[in-house]
């Protein structure tokens, strides 16, 4: 003991997130410097950990860095390496492979002719991708559990396992290519095993290293591997400390082999462990709720919407609001959408982005690739003419492009051969661009990638800009880029430009990832996963995309070549437990991180194939799903005066509240109140508006039911005629239903998807991905349509229908009636729309209710039958299960569902008659097109009528 700080011996720091097990690790160095201890090293798991601690001991101690030494576990094992290679037989230091350089090893070893016969267990499967990634795993899972070949062959010989023993003596070979290779790699398991190796084959070596351990501090015990384990024991000192802080409740890397128990394998491996209890969180409680959304779009924009709120409400800056989800996936990507919609700028941390997709980039791999693939040329042209490289602007890109119509010529001629009649700007850039490709050629073929890289940057102006701009994505990127290819152009010597090109694109293992670096945007929400998040703490969490499937993942994603069936056999019941146990506290992570507060959202996608359930695991925290406001406070400006502009428009508010509105509004700076045309009488114009004989249908009436002004807008003066190749769709697919319910094309899959073949229009797409995808799912509906429907008794299909309503003419289309039971009819309506209604929705639905008065007073339908169900049929929503989804409604359970129906119509025609268009104030706004002809939205005007 010196003073307080214990000066030798193993501790152990028990407690939950929050106990504050970090800060005493910080502390215990901070007072060992502090004592003058040497030999201080404190190990963690991640960068952005060891990066955000170094810096705070540093600002606590106010002195140079040589004397903070947090340091990740592999940046440690690999600067071993590095002092010590000769010891180890490399003749230079050896370099890390990264993730597809290891894929691309593996490949290749496969790829070896003489290869093949080791494999009489996978005879076919040693080319597959799948494969090759399996067995990268296995050998990265086999060196962390610091096996050795020969173990794990004998282990699997054991087992009768032949195909492991096959794996086994790969990872035999593995090991012997990796020591083989002239530039000396290690992969990131071989980093670890290799230094644990070195200090146990090497005493002078151990001595050595151990004069710089004395006191060894290691957070988040719970998730090392046995190799890390081990290499812990190696570096331990006698007379020495060892710290180490452990959550049983957070060890969320099982699947990677973590130690089961590794509490209880410190304190057995340092005999005398001292356990030190921490149990109460300084976080404190976080405000939490949780919120269910229909949608993935609302639930993301809600986020959006809740980080404003906590930033202007809460006083949360946008550096200390963290949004946790599963993984990176559709829903980060919808919420990212979401983010930069808003105007909230974020950070995705710890994420593998393409590198050939970040937006700087992107023009210099295109010219890359138009200088050393010809045949691509053409295509790429255009981008790239228009792209920062050449600067034409899209007039000058379609005057190039006419020109070379006029001459016969492609766009490749063109540079080649610029016409002299173009405008000199034209010109010029494409003599500068023909330099450009033939110089990237020429350097293709005689200098290293990173050589010609450094070329390109120095040539293109739009990457000197960046520089200029101090536009830090952009500079990142490039880094990124530079180093990659500066890996790429040592590890692979011989290799070419054009094969860096192959490796972005990600022909062999993925596309070059890269990590952009998030401790650069301290102003910025963060975005992460929920493993990127064990460790982190942060004023507002939101955890999103809390689903079955998500949180929890269930799924056991077992390997051929799985190490765990030879090191921790285990039933299938077992390792499924062992799964939900992991996910349990990968949640208890997500969930921990909150200071303040917390929002847990999850969207049903009720209209999907697969609709989501909410995740279960909420009821762990105790709370229940509940729904985001309906009204949700203002949080800008233009929000402020959207909303007292609404409220002064709605009636049912009280009068004092829509004055004091009107007040707030009046006060604003820069508004004209005189400009506000509703508040004005409408202006005659002579004429009434609606004709007298109103003739109308229910999509119309329900465009009046949202809203009074939008249906003014889009009916009585037509302003939104659009056509959609949706609406084109449903058209053909209706056609189809309908040709097949009368007999007139025969009831077998063949005769429809022919059909469907000779209706379709492929030019009405915006895109052939597209097209191709439609006519999937159209191909789709029909064999489920002709499964589930086909074979019902048809009495009435595609029929139409005029009945009156007070006065107007109700007109539509039903587009079948089947037959129910005895006099019962069932109505049918076919939508290929992916949303479906519930039935609660379905009851209320205004087009079940025209359609059900049709069928009671048009005096040929209601011969059918009567109505007992009315049912909207989805063909676009389609459950894995079959069939695909329906909402409906039985009216013969309310006797008055006749009477109701009618008086909504006639309401909604009583007030087209008298032309009361203002808009609602309880409209669904979302997906209005007219928003800037709107006098309840701030972008609103006067429209001159
Ligand atoms: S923006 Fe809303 S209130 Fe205005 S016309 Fe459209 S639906 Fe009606």
């Amino acid at each position: 003991m010196l003073g307080n700080i214990q000066l030798a011996g193993a501790s152990l720091v028990v407690g939950p997130a929050g106990s504050g097990k970090t800060t005493h690790l910080r502390n215990r160095y901070l007072d060992l410097v502090r004592a003058n201890e040497k030999g201080n090293l404190f190990l963690v798991h991640s960068r952005r950990a060891a990066r955000a601690l170094s810096q705070d001991i540093l600002l606590e101690l106010g002195t140079s860095t040589d004397q903070v030494r947090v340091t990740t576990w592999h940046s440690y094992g690999l600067s071993l390496l590095r002092n010590y290679y000769r010891r180890l037989g490399y003749r230079r230091e050896p370099g890390l492979l990264t993730g597809p350089e290891q894929f691309t090893l593996v490949r290749e070893m496969l790829d070896d002719p003489t290869e093949q016969k080791h494999w009489s267990a996978f005879p076919k499967q040693t080319r597959l991708a799948g494969f090759v990634e399996e067995l990268r795993e296995f050998v990265l899972r086999a060196q962390d559990a610091l096996k050795s070949p020969e173990q794990l062959e004998d282990l699997a010989r054991q087992a009768g396992r032949p195909d492991l023993e096959e794996a086994a003596r790969f990872f035999r070979r593995y090991l012997t290519t990796l020591d083989a290779r002239d530039d000396a790699v290690v992969d990131h398991a071989n980093v670890i095993a290799r230094a644990w190796q070195l200090l146990n084959e090497s005493q002078d070596v151990a001595d050595e290293v151990r004069a710089e351990t004395k006191h060894l501090l290691v957070d988040d015990y719970q998730d090392v591997s046995p190799a890390q384990h081990e290499l812990l024991r190696a570096l331990f000192v006698t007379g020495g400390s060892v710290t180490a802080t452990v959550n049983p409740d957070a060890r969320i890397y099982g699947f990677r082999g973590s130690l089961p128990d590794a509490g209880a394998a410190f304190a057995k491996a340092f005999p005398g462990t001292q356990t030190i209890e921490l149990s109460s969180s300084h976080r404190g409680t976080p405000e939490t709720k949780a919120w269910q959304f229909d949608h993935l779009t609302e639930e993301a924009d809600a986020i959006a919407r809740e980080c404003h709120r906590l930033r202007a409400r809460e006083g949360i800056g946008w550096g200390d609001i963290a949004i946790i989800v599963r993984r990176y996936g559709p829903a980060s990507r919808a919420i990212r959408g979401a983010l930069d919609r808003e105007g909230v700028p974020f950070v995705v941390v710890g994420e593998n982005r393409p590198l050939a997709m970040e937006p700087v980039l992107i023009p210099l791999v295109e010219l890359a690739r138009a200088a050393l693939r010809p045949a691509e040329r053409e295509d790429r042209l255009p981008k790239l003419l228009a792209s920062p490289v050449c600067e034409l602007d899209p007039y000058e890109v379609r005057a190039l492009r006419r020109e070379a119509h006029i001459r016969g010529a492609s766009l490749a001629a063109m540079i080649d051969a610029p016409a002299g009649e173009l405008p000199e700007k034209i010109v010029a850039q494409l003599h500068r661009l023909r330099a450009l490709i033939d110089d990237i050629a020429d350097r293709n073929m005689r200098e290293r990638p990173d050589q010609v890289f450094w070329f390109l940057w120095e040539s293109l102006d739009y990457l000197r800009q960046a520089v200029a701009d101090e536009d830090e994505d952009a500079l990142d990127a490039v880094t990124a880029f530079a180093q990659a290819i500066e890996r790429f152009s040592d590890r692979r010597p011989g290799k070419q430009f054009d094969d860096y090109l192959d490796v972005l694109e990600g022909v062999e293992f993925g596309p070059e990832p890269w990590h952009m670096p998030d401790e650069r945007r301290p102003g910025a929400v963060r975005l992460l996963t929920a493993h990127n998040a064990a460790g982190t703490e942060h004023e507002a969490v939101i955890v999103a995309g809390c689903v079955e499937g998500e949180f929890p993942d269930p799924r056991d994603k077992r390997a051929m070549l799985d190490l765990r069936d030879l090191l921790a056999p285990a039933s299938p019941f077992d390792r499924q437990m062992n799964r939900l146990a992991e996910e349990r506290r990968l949640f208890n992570v997500a969930t921990s991180r909150a200071r303040r507060h917390m929002l847990l959202t999850c969207a049903r996608e009720s209209s999907q194939r697969e609709p989501q359930v909410p995740s279960s695991f909420l009821h762990h925290l105790g709370l229940e799903w509940g729904t985001a406001p309906a009204r949700p406070e203002p949080l800008t400006r233009d929000e402020a005066e959207a909303t007292w502009r609404r409220t002064m428009r709605d009636a049912s508010i009280a009068d004092a509240e829509r004055r004091d509105a009107l007040d707030h509004i009046a006060r604003l700076p820069g508004v004209d109140t005189q400009t506000w045309w509703y508040e004005h009488e409408w202006t005659d114009p002579g004429t009434p508006l609606v004709a007298e004989d109103l003739r109308t249908s229910y999509s119309r009436l329900s465009s009046y039911d949202n809203c009074a002004l939008q249906y003014l807008y889009q009916v009585e003066l037509g302003l939104d005629p659009d056509t959609s190749h949706q609406m084109l769709v449903g058209t053909w697919v209706h056609d189809i239903v309908d040709r097949c319910a009368r007999g007139e094309i025969a009831g077998t899959e063949e005769a429809l998807l022919a059909a469907l073949d000779e209706l379709w229009d492929p030019t009405v797409f915006e895109s052939v991905a597209i097209e191709h995808r439609r006519k999937l799912d159209c191909r789709e509906m029909l064999r489920r349509w002709l499964a589930t429907d086909g074979n019902l008794e048809t009495l009435a299909s595609e029929v139409a229908f005029e009945f009156s309503i007070d006065g107007a003419v109700m007109r539509g289309r039903i587009d079948r009636v089947v037959r129910f039971a005895g006099s019962m009819v069932r109505l049918i309506d076919y939508k290929t729309g992916r949303n479906a209604k519930t039935d609660d929705e379905a009851a209320e639905d205004l087009q079940l209710a025209s359609y059900y008065l049709a069928l009671t007073r048009v005096p040929e339908l209601a011969k059918l039958g009567k109505p007992k169900i009315l049912q909207l049929a989805y063909l676009g929503a389609m459950p894995k299960s079959g069939g695909f989804m329906r909402a409906q409604v039985d009216p013969t359970k309310d006797p008055e569902f006749g009477e109701k129906a009618q008086a909504r119509l006639e309401g909604f025609v009583h007030g087209i008659r008298a032309e009361r268009f203002a808009p609602s104030a309880g409209a669904d706004c979302k997906w209005c097109r007219f928003k800037t002809l709107c006098p309840v939205w701030p972008e609103g005007d006067e429209v001159p009528l």
